[in-house]
C-alpha cells in the first residue's frame, strides 16, 4: 500500500469552498443533481469507449447509478459504474477549477461584494456543491483503464485533501460517500432523495436506483427518433409533463443542429389553461441541459403569444451551470427562442393547410392568446396568415375565415379588407356602419375581442390590401359597386327638398351644440335613420373605447352625426320642420335621435333623460294610433 498524500486545494478552489461551506443557501438539494450529472457524464464516457471497442475494465458491469443511505453512520452514498478516475485525474479534476463558470462565480462574489447566498443558486457550482451538505466526502474510484489501481480521495472541504492507492478490490466506477452535516440529515430519507431525483434528474438516460428501486422511469423521449415513438408514448409523456388527463391536440417534436443544437417536444393542449387571463403569466417550457432540468417553465425560450404550448427543450450547447441571469442574457437561448417560434408557426401553418377543422379547434381554444403575436414583427406575415375571423359570409358566430380566403372572395376592383367591431355578432349586425358594405354585397370581418383592433392596426394590411374599419370607409370609394339590396324606404330627396334638408341639419347642429362636431347627410346608411361617425383616418370607435377604458376616461368623444335622408323618420321630421322650424317636436326628436345613436355606439352613460323622452314619444304615438284607428 502506498502512503497517503496530502494536497492543498488550488487557491481558487479554496475560495470557492470557503464560500460554499459557509453558505446558508437554502436550495442545497441541487448538490444531488450535480453528483448525478457527473455520474451520468462518466457513464456516457464509458459507453462511448466501449462502443468504439476500447479494452475497458469490467466490461460486463451494467451502466447505472446507485444511491443508498446509512442512517446510523449518517452517510449518503452515490455510486456509478462509469469511466472512473485515476489518481492523477482525481488530483487535477477535483483539486482545481477549470470551469469558467466557477471562476466567474468567485469573481462576482469578490468584485460585487454580493452576498454569495443570493448568487450560489445562479451558478451551478458542480462537484463542490456537495460541501453545502457534507462534513466530509470520501471518494473511491477505479479507472476503466485496466492498468490503473483503485484510489481514494478524502476531504473536509477546508484546506486540502488526501489521496492514496486503495489495496482493496474494486470494480470500475466511482463511489462517493457523503458524510452529512448535522443539519442535513433529511437526505437520509429515501423518499426525499427520490423526489429530488424526480424533480431534477428524471430523464438521466441511465437507471438511477435508490435502495434497489428504480426512480427515473420515464425515458427522455426527445432523444429518440420521432419515427420510433408511438402516439401512446407521446401522450404518456404529455400527461407526465402537464398532469392533463386528456391527450394533446398537437405534438411537435423537433431536433435542431444549427444555429444551435437542441431537441424539443412541445404539445398544444386541447383546452386552454388561461381561462380569464388576457396576458398569460404561467407559461414557458422546461429547460434541460444534457437531460438535467435547469428550470421549469422558462419564459426566455418561447414568446408569450405561444404560451399555450407546453413542453420541454434540451440543449447540449448550454453549460449546466447556467444561472437565471445568464439564461436571460444568453445569445444561445435567444436563438433557441427564434428557432422554436418559427417551428411552431410552421407547424400551425401546416395544420391549417392540411386539416382546417383541427385548426379551427386550435383557434377557438388558443386563438385569443395567439393574437398577442401582433407584436412579433419578425414573423408578421406568417402570423397574419394564421389569423381567423368570423365574417359576414358566415351563418353564425361559429364560422371562421382566413384573410387569404377573404381576398379570394373579394369583388373585382375591391381594394380593401373591411372589418367592424362589436362584442357579439348581434351587436355587429345592428351597427349602422355595416349597412353600406352589406348593401353592396361586400364581405366584412367581424371582430369580437378588444385585442383584434390592435392586431388590425399592427398588421395594417394583408398582401397588398389595407385593412379598413367600416366606419372609416368613404362612401365615395364604393360608388363603383352596384347595390345588391335596396332597403331604402323613401325616394331620394327631391331637388326642392335639398335646401330645406340642409337647413334642418343646421338646426339639429344648433340644438346639439358642442355635443357633435357636425351634423351631415349620410350616404352610408340604408335602413338606419342615423349614426355616429368618427372623422376619417382617426382611430376607430372601438379602439377609442379601449383607450378610454385604459385611461379611465369616461368622457364621450365628439363625433359627426350622420342623418339618413331616405329614412321616413327624417322625412317626417323635415315636414314638421318646413311647416315650423321652431316646433318643439323638432328639438325633442333631434335629442332622441342623437341619444339613440349614442346608446347604440355604447356611449350613453346616463339614460334617464332618454328614457323619459322615450315614454313621452310612445305616449304621443299611442294617442295618434288610437286616433287613426278610431278607437
Ligand atoms: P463538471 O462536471 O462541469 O466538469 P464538476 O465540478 O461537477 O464539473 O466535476 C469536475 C470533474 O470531476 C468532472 O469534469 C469529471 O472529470 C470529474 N468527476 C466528477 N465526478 C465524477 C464521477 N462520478 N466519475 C468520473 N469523473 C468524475
Ligand atoms: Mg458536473
Amino acid at each position: 500500500m502506498s502512503p497517503s498524500e496530502s494536497h492543498q486545494f488550488q487557491a481558487e478552489t479554496q475560495k470557492l469552498l470557503n464560500i460554499i461551506i459557509h453558505s446558508i443557501y437554502t436550495n442545497k438539494e441541487i448538490f444531488l443533481r450535480e453528483l448525478i450529472s457527473n455520474a451520468s457524464d462518466a457513464l456516457d464516457k464509458i459507453r462511448f469507449e466501449s462502443s468504439r471497442g476500447t479494452d475497458i475494465a469490467d466490461p460486463e458491469e451494467s451502466l447505472e447509478i446507485r444511491i443508498s443511505m446509512d442512517a446510523d453512520k449518517k452517510l449518503l452514498t452515490i455510486a456509478d459504474t462509469g469511466i472512473g478516475l485515476s489518481k492523477d485525474e482525481l488530483i487535477s479534476n477535483l483539486g482545481t477549477i477549470a470551469k469558467s463558470g466557477t471562476e466567474e462565480f468567485i469573481k462576482q462574489v469578490a468584485e460585487e461584494e454580493e452576498n454569495p447566498d443570493t448568487i450560489i443558486g445562479r451558478f451551478g457550482v458542480g462537484f463542490y456543491s456537495v460541501f453545502m451538505v457534507a462534513d466530509e466526502v470520501r471518494i473511491k474510484s477505479r479507472s476503466a483503464r485496466k492498468d490503473e489501481p483503485a484510489v481514494s480521495w478524502v476531504s473536509d472541504g477546508m484546506g486540502g485533501y488526501e489521496v492514496e492507492d486503495l489495496d482493496e478490490e474494486m470494480k470500475r466506477g466511482t463511489v462517493i460517500d457523503v458524510q452529512l452535516k448535522e443539519d442535513c440529515q433529511d437526505y437520509l430519507d429515501p423518499e426525499r432523495i427520490k423526489s429530488i431525483i424526480k424533480k431534477h434528474s428524471n430523464f438521466i438516460s441511465f437507471p438511477i436506483y435508490v435502495e434497489q428501486e428504480k426512480v427515473n422511469t420515464v425515458p427522455a423521449l426527445w432523444k429518440e427518433s420521432k419515427f420510433s415513438i408511438s402516439k401512446e408514448q407521446y401522450t404518456e409523456f404529455y400527461k407526465f409533463l402537464t398532469f392533463d388527463s386528456d391527450e394533446p391536440l398537437e405534438t411537435i417534436h423537433i431536433s435542431v443542429d444549427a444555429p444551435v443544437q437542441f431537441s424539443s417536444i412541445m404539445f398544444i393542449p386541447k383546452k386552454s389553461t388561461f381561462m380569464f387571463e388576457t396576458f398569460p403569466s404561467e407559461y414557458g417550457l422546461d429547460l434541460y441541459v444534457h437531460r438535467v432540468l435547469i428550470e421549469r417553465s422558462n419564459q426566455d425560450i418561447i414568446p408569450q403569444y405561444l404560451g399555450f404550448v407546453k413542453g420541454m427543450v434540451d440543449s447540449e450547447d448550454l453549460p449546466l451551470n447556467l444561472s437565471r441571469q445568464n439564461i436571460q442574457e444568453s445569445a444561445l437561448i435567444r436563438k433557441i427562442n427564434t428557432t422554436l417560434t418559427k417551428q411552431v408557426l410552421n407547424h400551425l401553418e401546416k395544420l391549417a393547410d392540411n386539416d382546417a377543422e383541427r385548426y379551427a379547434q386550435f383557434w377557438k381554444e388558443h386563438g385569443r392568446i395567439f393574437k398577442l403575436g401582433y407584436t412579433d414583427f419578425g414573423n408578421q406575415e406568417k402570423f397574419a396568415r394564421l389569423l381567423r375571423f368570423n365574417a359576414s359570409i358566415h351563418e353564425d358566430q361559429e364560422g371562421l375565415t382566413s384573410l387569404k380566403e377573404y381576398t379570394e372572395r373579394m369583388k373585382t376592383d375591391q381594394k380593401e379588407i373591411y372589418y367592424i367591431s362589436g362584442t357579439s355578432r348581434a351587436e355587429v349586425l345592428s351597427n349602422p356602419h355595416l349597412e353600406m358594405l352589406s348593401g353592396k354585397g361586400l364581405e366584412v370581418l367581424y371582430l369580437y375581442e378588444p385585442i383584434d383592433e390592435f392586431v388590425m392596426q399592427s398588421i395594417g394590411k394583408f398582401e397588398d390590401y389595407p385593412l379598413k374599419a367600416a366606419e372609416h370607409v368613404n362612401p365615395k370609394d364604393l360608388e363603383g359597386f352596384a347595390a345588391e339590396e335596396a332597403v331604402s324606404e323613401e325616394e331620394p330627396l327631391k331637388k326642392e327638398e335639398e335646401k330645406p334638408f340642409q337647413d334642418l341639419l343646421a338646426k339639429m347642429k344648433e340644438i346639439l351644440g358642442d355635443r357633435v362636431t357636425e351634423v351631415r347627410s349620410s350616404e352610408r346608411l340604408k335602413s338606419s335613420p342615423a349614426c355616429l361617425v368618427n372623422p376619417e383616418d382617426g382611430i376607430s370607435l372601438q379602439m377609442q373605447k379601449i383607450m378610454q377604458a385604459m385611461n379611465k376616461d369616461g368622457s364621450v368623444p365628439k363625433q359627426i352625426l350622420e342623418v339618413n335622408p331616405q329614412h321616413s323618420l327624417n322625412r317626417n321630421l323635415l315636414k314638421v320642420y318646413q311647416q315650423d322650424p321652431d316646433d318643439a317636436w323638432v328639438k325633442k326628436f333631434t335629442e332622441q335621435l342623437f341619444e339613440t345613436t349614442l346608446l347604440q355606439a355604447g356611449y350613453l352613460a346616463d339614460p334617464h333623460a332618454m328614457v323619459a323622452r322615450s315614454f313621452e314619444l310612445m305616449k304621443d304615438a299611442s294617442n295618434w294610433y288610437t286616433e287613426v284607428k278610431q278607437l
